[in-house]
């Protein structure tokens, strides 16, 4: 009996490295270096006289020196914001979940919140408790936006704000939405939040450029969702949520390759193999928006359910 705790592995494939997972031309615009780090071009910049501010990759804001900046191609605001509308070529980003793996670790909500400037009750990314009968153990279920095929968010937006990508992810230029919430109403995967109020550390972020892979600067009165990572995807990086999970819950990859990565474990497998040993599925096939996230069965839990610090199976209180 196959195991979906040891996927089976395609010869063709090694396991690999974080920055290795990604090999075909996503650099086509450039970054920005800065003492060793790499910025995304999109990230910068405020002027003031020598000096730049950036957002750097730990998502800290600091000022530098023009003249420590070596510029690899970079692109104009305008050419890269283009860009992030069309997405990468000849890739189509997919990500796995592995239900029977989610402790409820809720790092990856933690880290996907750290990086796109939101409140702790806010989620791109959220943590569910699952209950199937009264009688069966509950389980966890981390939900983002499914990146839908055939988004049904996409087509009720009057002004093209939100959009799909050749490269498979569904978007949102927050300097084009008009907070109307139509696409909030059409996502049948509530996928989507709404900046009622002035965004967390809005001050220190007022003079940052915004980044139309990153929804940073986010903008009060627009709609924000999951971004399966866009601006790190450009640099040929996994996404924050599956790096940062401990368990091995996350797999990401390309279709057209036909492969996965685990954020954990670093491993790389096939990735129609993965879905098939494993009894994969999609949430709510029956809708035919076509999800890009799909999920490994809860089923054979390799550990004991505990929640709150006790083995008890209660219903929650709501
Ligand atoms: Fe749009 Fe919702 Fe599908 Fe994401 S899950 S692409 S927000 S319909």
């Amino acid at each position: 009996m196959k195991s979906k705790n040891i996927p089976k592995k395609n010869d063709n494939i090694k396991s690999t490295s974080r920055r290795d997972f990604l090999k075909k031309g996503l650099l086509a615009g450039a970054g920005t270096v800065i003492g060793g780090s790499i910025v995304g071009s999109f990230n910068a910049f405020a002027e003031n006289g020598d000096t730049l501010k950036v957002l750097g990759p730990d998502g800290k804001i600091m000022a530098v020196d023009k003249s420590h900046l070596k510029e690899i191609g970079a692109r104009t605001e305008e050419q890269m914001q283009q860009a992030g509308r069309e997405g990468i070529p000849g890739r189509k980003w997919v990500k796995v979940i592995d239900l029977s793996k989610c402790q409820n670790a809720r790092l990856c909500m933690a880290a996907c919140q750290n990086s796109h400037q939101l409140k702790p009750e806010q989620h791109h990314v959220n943590v569910l408790r699952m209950d199937r009968t009264g009688d069966t153990a509950p389980f966890f279920m981390p939900k983002p936006c499914q990146h839908c095929d055939d988004p049904p968010c996409t087509k009720v937006c009057p002004v093209d704000a939100t959009f799909k990508r050749q490269d498979g992810l569904v978007l949102i230029d927050n300097e084009r939405c008009i907070g109307c919430r139509f696409c909030i109403a059409a996502c049948p995967y509530s996928a989507r939040i709404f900046n009622w109020t002035e965004p967390k550390d809005a001050e220190k972020y007022k003079d940052v450029e915004y980044n139309i892979e990153l929804n940073v600067p986010q903008k009060k009165g627009t709609v924000s969702k999951c971004l399966f990572s866009a601006d790190l995807l450009r640099e040929e990086k996994m996404p924050y949520c599956v790096t940062a999970c401990p368990n091995g819950v996350y797999w990401f990859g390309d279709e057209n390759e036909n492969a996965v990565t685990n954020g954990t474990t670093k491993e790389t497998v096939n990735f129609k193999n993965l879905l098939k040993d494993n009894a994969a599925y999609v949430l709510m096939p029956e809708l035919g928006v076509k999800p890009r996230v799909y999920y490994l069965p809860e089923q054979d839990r390799i550990f004991p359910f505990v929640y709150n610090g006790s083995t008890e199976i209660k219903k929650e209180q709501h």
